[in-house]
């Protein structure tokens, strides 16, 4: 049996980046024991070749981005081949974004690719959506779920790898959405965040936008499922926000109440004891409320 994983979680999430940094630890010739347990030196030969995309024993697998909307048999056939020689007698990894999104051909070959006994192979299967992956490839997987981050920890991260002032952090946390994924992305491009935060003010107005207005939009976005489906995910994310915020709200008005409360049983006792003037507790309590 391959050593297999999976990777589930939203896009962005920083799926893909764990997948290249699970590689470059695996692939990278300077093995140091006592170190992290993704440590790779990032200087050595494999490391530069895994950081390149370039290193023969990391092959990605990304149907999207070779124009294909789903894995094909040919995919899994590649994986198959490549799989059965490693080009420095090692480890390989394989990273198969997607896994989701297969013909039924290229998971039944796929099955079998898992099932068959070899070296060092390690498979690193992305999926969005864990339950959309086969039962039959996720039962034969070790399977992590990614989480987004909270705004603080993206922050301490960004700040530490990418040496950005605490204000740029921010502001590429919070457009990030906790998103590590895309955090990376933006944090190298002004641009992406400028091109981010006008599609979000747009998508915000067109909360409120007239029918006519929505319908442009709509027409605008005709061939364009990747728009459409951007619209989606930033909407549910800012009603999301919204929910969270007013949440939050009630929460603080639910400790308000819980305190005043208190405070108001603390009173009736200081009422109720015979010795003490009722109508002046009474006034201050009310007044107090
Ligand atoms: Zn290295």
């Amino acid at each position: 049996m391959s050593h297999a994983y999976l990777f589930s979680g939203a896009r962005h999430v920083g799926k893909m980046a764990m997948a290249k940094r699970v590689a470059a630890a695996l692939l990278c010739e300077k093995k140091e024991t006592g170190k992290e347990i993704l440590f790779s030196c990032g200087t050595c030969r494999a490391c530069i070749m895994t950081k390149a995309g370039t290193h023969p024993d990391m092959v990605v697998i990304d149907a999207e981005r070779s124009g294909e909307t789903m894995l094909r048999l040919e995919d899994i056939q590649q994986v198959r081949e490549r799989a059965a020689l490693s080009a420095y007698g090692g480890t390989r990894v394989f990273i198969i974004r997607d896994v989701s999104r297969m013909t039924r051909e290229a998971a039944n070959a796929f099955l079998k690719v898992l099932e068959e006994p070899r070296g060092q192979t390690v498979f690193l299967l992305l999926a969005r959506v864990a339950d959309d992956v086969l039962s039959t490839i996720r039962s034969r997987v070790w399977h992590i779920r990614f989480w987004p981050m909270s705004e603080e920890v993206l922050i301490a991260g960004l700040e530490k790898e990418y040496h950005v002032s605490s204000e740029q952090a921010a502001d590429v946390a919070r457009l990030a959405g906790g998103l590590p994924g895309m955090a990376m992305r933006l944090v190298g491009s002004p641009d992406e965040q400028k091109l981010l935060e006008k599609e979000r003010a747009y998508i915000r107005a067109l909360f409120t936008a007239s029918i006519a207005e929505r319908m442009k939009y709509a027409e605008k976005l005709r061939e364009n499922p990747e728009g459409m489906q951007n619209w989606f995910v930033e909407s549910i994310a800012m009603l999301a926000d919204t929910v969270h915020i007013s949440l939050r709200n009630t929460n603080l008005r639910v400790v308000a109440a819980a305190d005043a409360c208190r405070l108001l049983m603390e009173r009736e006792e200081q009422f109720l004891k015979p010795y003490g003037v009722k109508r002046i507790i009474f006034e201050d309590a009310l007044i107090g409320m």
